[in-house]
């Protein structure tokens, strides 16, 4: 993050305080004086003001059971932000690894902390995201092999990562991916003739969802370690 962020972030100063600490030459940046209040900083980096190291408060990890209806975005648009639901401060701050569409429930991970989101979705990492799919036609025999191999999206060059099917009712399936490119369950489906009905996601990772409708908590410190 950005050195005045990350004054804001560990000590009681607003950004025009911080700023000014910065030009003031009162900030070492791995024993330096940094007068550049936009570079970019860690917390590995060691960050001294007034001879006192700084520590970015601790991150913050969510599990929320989403709700059918609601946005994964940090504001109200047609359907109300998913936000409204998290009654802590600065929620502006945080972000969703992993959008789901407004009609789609289940399992949405909420964080600060971008190396960790970048974890859950970024292709390369292999992180599943489970789907439990409704279908409005019975699920073809040639399924499995078709997502398996992996399927070309409409307007998409590159195939689809392997992908796990388990079926569950002929027309209920349980779809396992890693990766999660736009309206991926849905237009995965459309491209072997199906329709998504109802799409709900139950597990990421080795995390299950296990809250009702509308909750949410804070992942302990195992659960969120299972992500890097
Ligand atoms: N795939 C979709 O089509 N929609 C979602 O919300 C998630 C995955």
């Amino acid at each position: 993050m950005r050195l005045d962020k990350f004054i804001c972030k560990s000590t009681t100063l607003n950004k025009r305080e911080a700023i000014a600490k910065i030009a003031a030459g009162a900030v070492y940046v791995n024993g330096v004086i940094e007068t550049n209040e936009a570079i970019q900083v860690h917390e590995n980096n060691s960050i001294i003001l007034n001879g006192e190291r700084l520590r970015a408060r601790d991150f913050r990890y969510i599990v929320m059971h989403k709700p059918a209806g609601t946005i994964c975005s940090n504001i109200d648009e047609f359907y109300p932000s998913l936000f409204n639901y998290l009654d802590i401060e600065n929620v502006s701050e945080l972000h969703i690894a992993g959008r789901l569409d407004s009609d789609t429930t289940g399992m949405v991970l909420i964080t600060d902390d971008g190396r960790w989101s970048f974890n859950i979705m970024a292709p390369t990492t292999q992180c599943s995201k489970v789907y439990r799919v409704g279908l409005s036609r019975a699920i073809g025999d040639d399924v499995d092999a078709i997502f398996k191999n992996g399927v070309k999206l409409q307007g998409e060059k590159q195939l689809t990562r392997p992908a796990i099917l388990n079926i569950v009712s002929n027309k209920e399936v349980l779809l396992s991916l890693t990766e999660g490119r736009f309206h991926q369950v849905k237009r995965m489906f459309a491209a072997v003739g199906n329709r998504v009905i109802s799409l709900h996601r139950e597990k990421i990772g080795d995390l299950s969802l296990d809250l009702d409708i509308g909750q949410w908590r804070y992942l302990t410190a195992d659960e969120v370690q299972s992500f890097n």
